[in-house]
């Protein structure tokens, strides 16, 4: 709880519409929620985006996919197809990850305290389907000082026009 308390304190400075405050700590009850058993999320999905999205996983750093993109386009959740996050929102953290300084809106996403291997993180998950996304820390860059460290195969870029 410590962190969502420190980024609360950070929120009114952000200067832009994600308010990290309306970011919800429960799975949020949407009527186009996507709820799958098991079986069904294994056929939809690749066995790596399964292992992420619905078994917490995570992908190899530097894997590639989705870490140095070209040209405008929108991130999509492969696990609901909720668009999540955009390339202007996005940064090189030099993580090996894809990084963001914000989603697409405070509503796309939802916080959740992940007490795994030791230690304490904030893990991001897609508010449609509660698929696995990745983390959230509070050392990324400019306006909101955050950074949502995601997992690039369970993104699927679209390209503006
Ligand atoms: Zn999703």
């Amino acid at each position: 709880m410590q962190f969502l308390i420190s980024l609360a304190i950070l929120a009114p400075m952000m200067g832009n519409d994600f308010n990290v405050d309306k970011v919800a700590t429960t799975s949020p009850k949407r009527a186009d929620k996507v709820v799958l058993s098991d079986k069904d999320w294994q056929k939809r999905l690749t066995k790596e985006q399964y292992l992420i999205l619905r078994n917490k996983g995570t992908e190899p750093a530097f894997c590639g996919v989705n870490l140095n993109q070209k040209g405008d386009g929108i991130y999509y959740c492969s696990g609901c197809k909720l668009a999540l996050f955009e390339t202007n929102h996005k940064f090189n953290s030099g993580t090996g990850w894809p990084s963001f300084f914000q989603p697409i809106g405070n509503d796309v996403i939802w916080f959740q305290t992940d007490r795994e291997y030791g230690m304490i993180r904030t893990e991001v998950l897609c508010a449609r389907c509660d698929g696995h996304l990745g983390h959230v820390f509070d050392d990324g860059p400019k306006p909101t000082g955050l950074r949502f460290c995601i997992n690039g195969k369970v993104l699927n870029f679209v390209k503006k026009k």
